[in-house]
């Protein structure tokens, strides 16, 4: 297989993450033995709820399948006969409201894992702009199951204050699901939102193997569970995916976060300096818009000149890829958190060749 240097954040066609040794060993060590499913599930719920201060935690196939899942927890309470008849929601409440500029596409659109599900996805605001009272107008139709919020680098419009919009669901006594994939750092601050189900990827910076992990209220999380035994069935999680999960889990409560953020810090600053001396690269830090602890390593180049040197990265041995999608107005930025300096050396080597003069 070619090697790929990943520059690109937690990007699933990529790889997603690089798992530890420690969290390999796990994995290996689950896939040659059996377990008792049951068990494993409730001890990996356990910890991912003290790990972030729920009520409590249970583990699916991955964030997608969780989106799912917790609209069909949402909308069938976890009644057995509601759980068997989905996707059939007839008689169910269904709508599940989302502001519009909340309507991201991971790799399909957010809205069809809603539609699985059953229910119907109703868009509030315009991408541009969903103030309070859009969002109140869409919540108040009597079908209405749940809100669903996104915390993510992909929404548009102006950020979100999550708590008030969290605020205005429970004031009419609906649930709240927050989808914050990619924001494992942040699960103790956006439970503290109030959402009722907070989704998170196991798989992007906690770096274990692709599963959803869902936190929040107690009943809720048991409406989840019960999908296993429906919808759920095929976005069941692996015995070895659960026992990466606790193994990661145990690692990141192990880290000093703060030498872990000083030394992303030190390596960013050091490249950024490598990079600015390079020929018409401008090299800044950009922080995560979402509140993630590292910055992003931003590189500023003639409009003309960043596409195809972006393409020109891709293109080599190693491929290099890199966060492109502002390349035509002269931004190429990285993610330099999984790398290691050998990569890093590569990359600016590269560059240098790329941007020599003649
Ligand atoms: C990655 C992502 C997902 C999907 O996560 P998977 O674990 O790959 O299914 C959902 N929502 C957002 C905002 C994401 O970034």
């Amino acid at each position: 297989m070619a090697r790929l240097i990943n520059a690109r954040g937690t990007f699933t066609p990529l790889g997603v993450s690089r798992s530890s040794p420690g969290v390999a060993a796990a994995v290996a060590a689950a896939l040659g033995d059996f377990a008792l499913m049951a068990d494993l599930q409730a001890e990996a719920g356990r910890r991912l709820a003290q790990h972030a201060g729920a009520e409590a935690g249970t583990v699916v196939h991955c964030a997608a399948a969780a989106i799912t899942l917790t609209v069909a927890a949402v909308m069938t309470g976890g009644a057995p006969e509601r759980v068997a008849a989905l996707p059939d929601a007839r008689g169910m409440p269904h709508r599940v409201v989302l502001p519009a500029g909340h309507a991201v596409d991971y790799g399909h659109p957010i809205e069809q894992a809603v539609r699985l599900a059953g229910a119907r996805p109703v868009l509030a605001g315009t991408p541009e702009e969903c103030g309070m009272a859009a969002l109140e107008a869409a919540l108040a139709h009597p079908e209405t199951a749940a809100l669903l919020l996104v915390s993510s680098r992909l929404t548009s419009g102006p950020p979100m204050d999550i708590a008030a919009a969290v605020g205005l669901a429970h004031a009419r006594g609906l649930p709240v699901i927050l989808d914050g994939a990619a924001q494992d750092w942040r699960m103790v601050e956006l439970l503290g939102t109030g959402a009722d189900l907070l989704i998170v990827s196991a798989q992007k910076y906690l770096a274990a193997p692709t599963a959803g992990l869902v936190l929040g209220r107690a009943p809720l999380v048991a409406a989840v569970q019960a999908q296993e035994r429906g919808i759920g069935r095929g976005m069941k999680v692996s015995k070895e995916a659960l026992a990466g999960v606790i193994a990661a889990l145990a690692e990141r409560e192990a880290l000093d976060a703060q030498a872990w953020r000083a030394g992303q810090a030190a390596k960013l600053a050091a490249f950024l300096e490598r990079a600015a001396a390079l020929p018409g690269v401008i090299a800044d830090a950009e922080p995560d818009p979402t509140g993630l602890p590292f910055d992003r390593a931003r590189l500023r180049l003639d409009p003309s000149v960043a596409p195809g040197l972006a393409a020109a990265l891709r293109r080599g041995d190693p491929t290099i890829w890199t966060m492109d999608d502002r390349a035509s107005l002269g931004e190429i930025r990285l993610e330099l958190v999984p790398l290691r300096e050998d990569e890093l050396d590569l990359i600016l080597a590269r560059l240098g060749a790329l941007l020599a003069p003649g």
